[in-house]
């Protein structure tokens, strides 16, 4: 390996990891070329406008992070003035209900006899975990464990089943085992009784471009490597050689990949059939985003997204109030939201699929059919991990061969990690030190990551 100067890297990919990347290792002084098969740059963060109505291609994205250094790190992407800050008012739509969301904090809004069900099943999971029962190791059984019945019926396996598109206890529990931290029962009392308290902290407020939709974030960071990425160029053959890798017909020292790692195998020279089998296994869930433009002659609601959980609201699992997000999100006199359906394999979708969501819409008490002006669908074959069980040790596997290769893989599916684009940017910033470090050392070093 040479010194850090004449380093060639290849980043794969110009979604919100690859970009973040190239930034900070091309403002390193290293040599980066980003290879990107869209004509686009920005991948899951890429927004159009559709007759006047700004839209996110994936569904409702906004600007927000735990950590302030990613979050301020954002923000200057976005630029300051193009930012606007919205407090964050999520509901669920429960029959005829609004429910504050999170479910377990907003239980006083339901039925009495809801209320009861919640409360009663809440009490039994707790004794069950205070009595030493393990935690499951599928979804299903884990929410009873957790929530207890009441809550996996009322909302939890309904709103699930929608999302994930499976039986629950096909899932593993891994992804949320350990991070969901119990909730309070001080809080579920007090919930249940009609006093409401607040969740999910953190994302109480967060941010959104003025202009431009969530795609104003990696068009900031693309501005500042816009030479140094090759658009319309996928990747077609990935090589290791004796000093370093081949990609398509030209050599670099070192391979930074963010494609979806399905993706990567089709193009992967010599990859182990065992390894090839496992990442033949990573199939994702995929989402079908739509827009919906509607004349309005007042104000929507002042909410930022809501939780559709049962089969007679149609497909959308989620709507996002999105021309609360910006007011240059619709024309005057309008408004928008954007429906999430997600799917396994295929879906096809024509006006009448469209009709029929909008109609889920019109029975939910959403909007009138009558109203619409715009609508228009997008499609992300990559949305959600698909948590089988089967899935944890089998993308340990896939992550320690991937490690000790020499590739370097990172990005929501180019590790399969389940990470909003700050947790996408913080581990590019991961790997700049140690591509920092490596360089400085002069020999490889194998991607390590927490
Ligand atoms: C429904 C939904 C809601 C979300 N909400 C939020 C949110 O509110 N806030 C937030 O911060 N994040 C949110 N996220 C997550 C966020 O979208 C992702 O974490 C992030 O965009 C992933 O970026 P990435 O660069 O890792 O991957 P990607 O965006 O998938 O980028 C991979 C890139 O690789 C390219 N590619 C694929 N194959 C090839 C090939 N053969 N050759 C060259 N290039 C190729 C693709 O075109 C793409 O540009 C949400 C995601 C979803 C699905």
């Amino acid at each position: 390996m040479e010194g850090s100067r004449a380093l060639k890297i290849a980043i794969l990919g110009a979604g919100v990891t690859g970009l973040t990347l190239a930034q900070l290792l091309d403002a390193d002084g290293f040599d980066v070329h980003v290879l990107e098969k869209s004509p686009v740059a920005g991948g899951l963060c890429k927004s159009s406008v559709i007759d006047g109505f700004t839209c996110d291609h994936a569904g409702g994205h906004i600007v927000f992070s735990k950590d302030p250094t990613v979050l301020a790190w954002m923000k200057e992407q976005v630029g300051a003035t193009n930012l606007v800050e919205k407090d964050r008012n999520t509901k669920i739509r429960w029959h005829d209900r609004w429910v504050p969301y999170p479910f377990e904090n907003g239980i006083g809004h339901l039925t009495a006899e809801a209320r009861f069900d919640c409360l009663k099943g809440y009490l039994e999971s707790v004794k069950r975990r205070e009595s030493g029962e393990p935690c499951p190791e599928d979804f299903a059984s884990w929410i009873d464990w957790k929530m207890g019945t009441g809550f996996a019926s009322h909302f939890m396996v309904p709103y699930n089943e929608k999302i994930w598109t499976c039986d629950l206890s096909q899932m593993s529990s891994a992804w949320v085992a350990g991070r969901v931290p119990d909730a309070p029962l001080d809080d579920i009392l007090k919930a249940a009784v009609g006093i409401d308290t607040q969740g999910y902290k953190h994302q109480a407020r967060f941010w959104f471009p003025l202009e431009g939709g969530f795609q104003a974030l990696t068009d900031g960071i693309l501005a500042k490597v816009r030479d140094h990425v090759r658009l319309s160029t996928p990747v077609q053959i990935v090589q290791k050689t004796r000093d370093g890798w081949r990609v398509n017909d030209e050599d670099f020292d070192l391979v930074v990949n963010t494609v979806p790692l399905p993706e990567l195998a089709k193009v992967f020279e010599g990859l182990p059939a065992d390894v090839a089998e496992d990442i033949q296994q990573l199939q994702p869930i995929s989402l079908i985003n739509v827009l919906l433009g509607f004349k309005t002659d007042e104000a929507l609601e002042d909410l930022s997204w809501i939780y559709l959980p049962f089969e007679d609201q149609g497909p959308a699992n989620r709507v996002t109030y999105f021309s609360n997000y910006s007011p240059r999100n619709a024309p005057q006199g309008h408004g928008s939201f954007m429906a999430e359906v997600t799917y396994r394999g295929h879906l096809e979708v024509d006006s009448t699929w469209i009709d029929d969501l909008a109609r889920g819409l019109e029975h939910a008490g959403l909007l009138r059919r009558s109203d619409l002006v715009a609508t228009q669908h997008f499609r992300s074959r990559y949305a959600y991990i698909d948590q089988d069980r089967g899935f944890p040790e089998r993308i340990q596997r896939v992550r320690k061969w991937m490690d000790g290769s020499g590739i370097y893989t990172v990005g929501r599916f180019g590790r399969y990690e389940y990470h909003n684009s700050d947790q996408c940017i913080s581990r590019a910033m991961e790997v700049r030190e140690q591509i920092a470090q490596m360089a400085g050392s002069g020999s490889f070093q194998a991607l390590d990551l927490a």
